[in-house]
């Protein structure tokens, strides 16, 4: 119900009909206004002699549209005389400055590209409402279900009191969180990172992101981008946006592996390094390299990263290194292939300060790489979005520079461990194997012995069975047992869906109640597993 209150009048529209406008419209004025006017509006509407009139008049008004919102406009000290004045108004009723008709003009627009139009709902809008319709407990999208630190919040409001903080920010970014980018990837890259040339901010990484692909692919001349498979669901469009075609090399689980009974290391997803040579053409110009990876949360070795420098180094490539997770990894040590030797030159690595901080909300990201390949990429960043947020740069940068001190990283990484922990427990105990993650906070839980059991009639909508097997897993666990996950064939191009059929992904940046929740609720699922699986 939309209700504009100007002086003494209101507009009320209503998509249930008159008589629940004017219930509400009863409601929301003051005790002693209804007293003078609603019960009279109502009697004039249903005791006087052209009632009927006055009734198709309002029904007209108020729910007769297809949209729903056109307002019934009543002057509250009017006095009305008779039902047909009261009529005369309403169907003279105006919805900005258009007068209603009988029939609204057909409106002819541009057909939307085929890219989008052709685009369904993404993932995460999907599951999150299969998961809200049913109150699933929602282990889905990576978001976290806690607070920042109280330091990190303070950092926020600390920048907005100052006035140059609410004004645009030089598109390359604020200075003081160039600089403690600069200082951070210093010593993480064992080398002086310039600020003023080196580092560029963006609403978050995957900005930074679509900045790389659009500077360095071309509409036009089929760029191809090397994307590891699973691949974090933006990269395809991004690269698609930016002209370029995505090839599709994916990880694979180690032979001996027996992933559908045994939990299996994140490590056991290999790259193939001859598929992945096979997979270049003279069209390729980049190679996108996930580590930690989400959702396998494998992190790759120094040896692993030294093969695809090599690849790429042979043929002439660009590497982004998606480093979102650097922060998080449990027990293995997060190499930047920016370390390894002659990798510099060919890498720009993005991170992301919402992974950073647990603020995914605040948007704010970062390239890093040499000066050649920042320059256009903070070229394509100035046209895409100009700048991103200053107040919001500046409480990141703010929370950089203590983060040094008061330890809050290692404080966050055995947080997470413990919540990762607790998650692998649950799964365990229900007997679902997972993919233990070295890094990153998601667990792939392998789910075969649920899709055997789902019931060969079961009634899914056709929004989920157009998308495969694996979204008709994730939705039925979400409905039957209450916790919601992310179906990671989204993560896969059409040609190696089959791979991630048995999976689904959890995200354990959640709260130690919300797992526990989530535990209480998939004890059903444990009596579910005793059951016969379908034939
Ligand atoms: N890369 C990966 C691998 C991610 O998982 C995400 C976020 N889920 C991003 C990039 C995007 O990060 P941001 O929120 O900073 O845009």
């Amino acid at each position: 119900m939309t209700r504009i209150k100007k002086r003494n009048t209101c507009l009320v529209a209503d998509p249930n009909g008159w008589k629940s406008a004017f219930l509400k419209f009863v409601h929301q004025v003051k005790p002693y206004r209804a007293c003078q006017f609603c019960f009279k509006f109502y009697r004039y509407l249903m005791l006087i002699s052209q009632k009927q009139l006055a009734h198709a008049a309002i029904q007209r008004i108020a729910c007769a549209q297809t949209n729903s919102h056109i307002p019934l406009y009543c002057n509250i000290r009017t006095r009305l005389t008779s039902s047909r004045q009261l009529a005369r108004m309403a169907l003279s009723t105006k919805v900005g400055n258009t007068s209603q008709t009988e029939t609204a003009p057909e409106v002819r627009l541009p057909q939307a590209s085929p890219m989008y139009s052709a685009t369904g709902l993404d993932v995460w809008t999907m599951m999150n409402q299969v998961a809200a319709a049913v109150g699933a407990v929602n282990l889905g999208q990576g978001f976290m279900s806690y607070p920042p630190k109280d330091f990190i919040r303070q950092a926020a409001q600390d920048a907005l009191v100052e006035n140059t903080h609410n004004q645009y920010a030089p598109p390359r970014g604020r200075p003081g969180l160039l600089e403690q980018v600069a200082v951070r990837f210093s010593e993480r890259l064992g080398r002086d990172i310039d600020s003023g040339s080196e580092v560029s901010v963006h609403a978050g990484a995957n900005e930074a992101l679509l900045s790389v692909f659009t500077a360095f692919l071309e509409h036009g001349q089929d760029h191809e981008v090397i994307l590891m498979e699973p691949a974090f669901d933006q990269y395809t469009p991004n690269v698609a946006m930016a002209g370029g075609v995505p090839v599709y090399v994916p990880l694979r689980v180690r032979d001996g592996c027996d992933a559908a009974t045994h939990d299996i290391s994140s490590d056991d997803w290999r790259l193939d390094m001859a598929e992945l040579e096979a997979a270049i053409t003279p069209k390729t110009r980049i190679i996108v390299l996930n580590t930690p990876h989400n959702p396998i949360g494998k992190v790759f070795t120094c040896d692993e990263l030294a093969l695809i420098g090599a690849v790429a180094e042979r043929h002439n490539l660009l590497i982004v290194a998606d480093e979102v997770y650097e922060h998080l990894t449990f027990g293995r040590d997060h190499v930047s292939i920016a370390t390894l030797p002659r990798m510099w030159e060919r890498t720009v690595t993005v991170g992301s300060a919402g992974k950073l901080f647990g603020v995914t909300g605040w948007r704010v990201g970062w390239a890093v790489g040499p000066a050649a390949l920042i320059r256009p990429t903070l070229a394509a960043h100035t046209r895409i979005v100009f700048t991103s947020n200053t107040p919001l740069q500046e409480g990141v940068a703010t929370a950089l520079r203590q983060a040094v001190h008061n330890g809050f990283f290692t404080i966050q990484r055995e947080e997470y461990l413990r919540r990762r922990d607790r998650l692998m427990a649950i799964f365990a105990d229900i007997g679902l194997p997972c993919v233990v993650p070295d890094g990153a906070y998601y667990l792939l839980v392998n789910a075969s012995a649920v899709r055997a059991r789902i019931p060969t009639d079961y009634a899914f909508p056709d929004f989920i069975t157009e998308r495969g097997a694996n979204f008709k897993l994730v939705y039925f666990f979400i409905k039957e047992f209450g916790v919601s996950g992310i179906p990671p064939t989204e993560f896969y191009s059409d040609a190696h869906k089959d791979l991630a059929n048995d999976y689904i992904r959890f995200a354990f940046c959640k709260t130690e109640e919300g797992l526990e929740a989530a535990a209480e609720r998939l004890q059903t699922l444990k009596q579910f597993l005793r059951g016969p699986a379908q034939a």
